[in-house]
Formats: structure tokens, sequence, C-alpha cells
């Protein structure tokens, strides 16, 4: 099927928006955790509170930066959260983050080489654990997430080449593969991200036009008779509960058959098209229905209208069509096209097919009574 692409990119707009809003939280949950268990491995280690609570200072921009950056989101909301302040929080985080890695380097000199190495080793750990985090959290965003991921692998190895530089192959090779598979990882991942959009979109116009096609009639655009059997029930409950004014036109184009047999189907064809945009400009209040009844038969539902309104109406689509001039040469009333309208107002009570065999009646009238003119359950006109 054939999508429309301004549709699909707004749509993998609003989806990555989606996305990085709550990936981007994920990431501030998973930040606090992390902060807690750097405290808690720390008080561990040194088992001493005043020395731990350095670590809880390097750590402490992360604490705020996740704390306000979860109650915005909060606030804020996913609707009117935008790509800029996604970003730039984001931003932000990897920047505490930055300053908490750096911070806890000092920490290697003042300690001995075995000591030194497993604080080495914690510190990588970290820095592996927060490269997949905003790898996970932002992958949509191919740009933010690169530029975040290479500054921690970039400082991961700028710590490894300054602390330990005799040891260099494996710690430098394995960050070089991180970023390999990151890279490949996200290029996968966004393909099928795009895909299940691309699928989303499809099946959404898919239902559209599945939809359009069960209640739209194809040659004229109107409504058609399922469609109308449901407005008209529910307008009829709506009448029944507030006590409003329904009415209804049944029309029916005059000596149709003639104009067929002397200008051919397609000119009929071409004729309905013209009464049903003629007939959809009558009908113009929000409400309003106007439907292909079946055949060269037409309705139109005017809620909130008595009957003195609707034949306000058929009045006008009598004016309405004589300024058309739609030619039907064989018609015994007119030169052009004309129609009967049988219309009348929904009584309490009434079954919504007792009202269409009352409005059916009043059209036989109009067409018995001379055609091109209507009546109504107020008086014949
Ligand atoms: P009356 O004034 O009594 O209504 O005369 P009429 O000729 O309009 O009445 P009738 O119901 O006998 O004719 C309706 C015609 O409408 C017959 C049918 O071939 C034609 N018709 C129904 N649907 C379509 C359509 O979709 N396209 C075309 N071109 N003709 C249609
Ligand atoms: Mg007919
Ligand atoms: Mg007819």
């Amino acid at each position: 099927m054939n999508i429309e692409l301004p549709i699909f990119e707004q749509q993998l707009k609003v989806e990555t928006q989606k996305y990085l809003f709550n990936g981007v939280q994920w990431a501030s949950w998973l930040s606090i955790f992390l902060a807690c268990v750097i405290i808690v491995n720390d008080v561990a280690k040194t088992a001493h509170l005043i020395v731990a609570s350095q670590t809880i200072l390097f750590v402490f921009p992360v604490f705020i930066v996740t704390i306000l950056g979860l109650l915005a989101a909060k606030i804020i909301g996913e609707k009117k959260s935008n790509q800029t302040i996604l970003i730039t929080f984001a931003g932000i985080l990897t920047l505490s983050w930055v300053y908490a890695v750096l911070s806890l380097l000092p920490y290697l000199d003042a300690l001995d080489l075995e000591t030194g190495g497993a604080t080495l080793s914690g510190v990588e750990s970290l820095i592996d654990i927060l490269v997949l985090t905003f790898a996970i959290a932002l992958f949509p965003h191919r740009g933010l997430m690169l530029t975040t991921v290479s500054l921690f692998i970039m400082i991961g190895m700028v710590v490894r080449i300054v602390e330990l530089p005799g040891h260099l192959l494996f710690p430098l090779t394995k960050y070089l593969c991180l970023l390999v598979i990151v890279i490949s990882a996200q290029k996968v991942l966004y393909s099928w991200f795009k895909k299940a959009i691309l699928r989303d979109v499809e099946k959404q116009q898919l239902v559209k036009q599945f939809r359009r096609m069960a209640l739209i009639d194809g040659l004229t655009g109107l409504s058609n008779r399922r469609h109308f059997d449901e407005i008209l029930a529910q307008e009829i409950r709506v009448s029944e509960r507030n006590r409003h004014p329904l009415s209804l036109i049944l029309l029916d184009v005059d000596f149709f058959k003639r104009l067929n047999d002397k200008l051919g189907h397609q000119v009929g064809d071409d004729c309905l098209m013209a009464l049903g945009r003629i007939l959809s400009e009558i009908a113009s209040r929000p409400r309003d229905l106007a439907a292909r009844y079946g055949g060269e038969e037409f309705v139109l539902i005017l809620p909130n209208t008595d009957t003195a309104g609707a034949e306000t109406v058929a009045a006008k689509l009598k004016q309405a069509l004589r300024e058309a001039k739609i030619p039907n040469p064989d018609s015994d009333v007119s030169q052009y096209v004309t129609v009967s309208q049988g219309i009348c107002q929904w009584q309490a009570l009434e079954s919504s097919d007792d009202y269409l065999a009352r409005a059916d009646s009043y059209l036989y009238k109009a067409k018995h009574g001379g055609r091109d003119t209507y009546y109504s359950d107020a008086a014949i006109l």
C-alpha cells in the first residue's frame, strides 16, 4: 500500500519524541540507582562515613539533575515536552555523570596499585553501564546517542591511558569494539523502529479507508445508507433525551429514468454527483447529515430543526437546483433536474422505521402533487 510520506515522517517524529521522553526518564531512574550503588559501595569499602561523604558529593549533581528532571517530566507531561527540552536534559544528565566519573579519579592516585586497580575497574564498569544505558535510552536520536556514548567511551580510554599506561591493548580494543557494537545495534534497532511505525501508519490508513468504504457512498461521497441508519438512530436518542426537534427530508429526483435514457448512464451519474455536492452544501450545520438513501433517492437529517426550519432547507435546495441548471430534457416539469421532497419532524416514541415510512408517504404525496415540490407534516406548499 502507498502511504503518504509526510504522515509517516510526522508519525516517526511523534514516536521518536515519545521514546526519548520515556528513555530519558528510564535513564534518570537508573542513574539514581547507580548513584546509590556507588555510595553504598564506598561506605562498605571504606567503612568510613566521612570518606564516603566525599563520594556523595561526586554524585550529588546526578541526584539533583535526575530528581529535577523526573519532576519536570511529571509536570510538563509527554504531550507538552519537545525534543529540544529532552536533548538539553539528556546533555545535562550526561555532564553530571562526566563530573561524577572524573571526580572519582583522584581516588586512584591516592591509593596503592592493588586498590587502585580495583577502583579503576569500578570506574570502567560504571562507564560500561553508562554507555549501555544511554545507548538504549537515546537510540532513536542517532546524533545525541553517539555524542553521549562517545564521550563516555573517550573518558574510559583517557582514564586507562593516564592511570595504567602499560596495559593498553586489551582495554582500548574493548572500548573500540563497544563503540562498533553500539553503532551497529543502533542501525538495526532504528530500522526495526521505523518499520514498526510504517506498519502502524499503514494500519491506521487501512482502517480509515475501510471505515470510509463502510460509511461513504462511492459515487457521491455522501454518507451511505448504513451510516445514515446509525446517525438517525443516534439523533432520535438525542431528541428523546433533550426534547429538541429533529427533522428529516427524503427526496427523489424527478424523471431520472428519462435523464438516463436520454443522456446516458454516465451523465446520470454526473447528475447524482452534482446533486451530492449541492446537498452537502445545503446540510451545512455541524450535525446535519446528507446521505444517499439508494439509487436517485437522498435524505437529509436536520437535528435541532422543526418542520418549518426543514421547509426552509427544502426551499433552499429547490432554489439551488434551479440555479445549477442540470439538464433533464425529457422531464415533464422542467428542462432541468428537479426533486420531490417529503419533510417531517420526529414525533415522540416514533421508531426510525415508522419515521422513515412517514417521510416516504410525504414524498409520495409530493410526487403525486406534481413533482418539483415538497410536502410536509405541516401543509402542502
Ligand atoms: P420519478 O419522478 O417518479 O421518481 O421518476 P424516476 O424516473 O426518477 O423514477 P424511477 O424510480 O422509476 O427511476 C429511478 C432511476 O434511477 C432508475 C435507475 O436506473 C436510476 N438509477 C438508480 N441508481 C442510479 C445510479 O447510480 N446511476 C444512474 N445513472 N442511474 C441510477
Ligand atoms: Mg426513485
Ligand atoms: Mg425518481
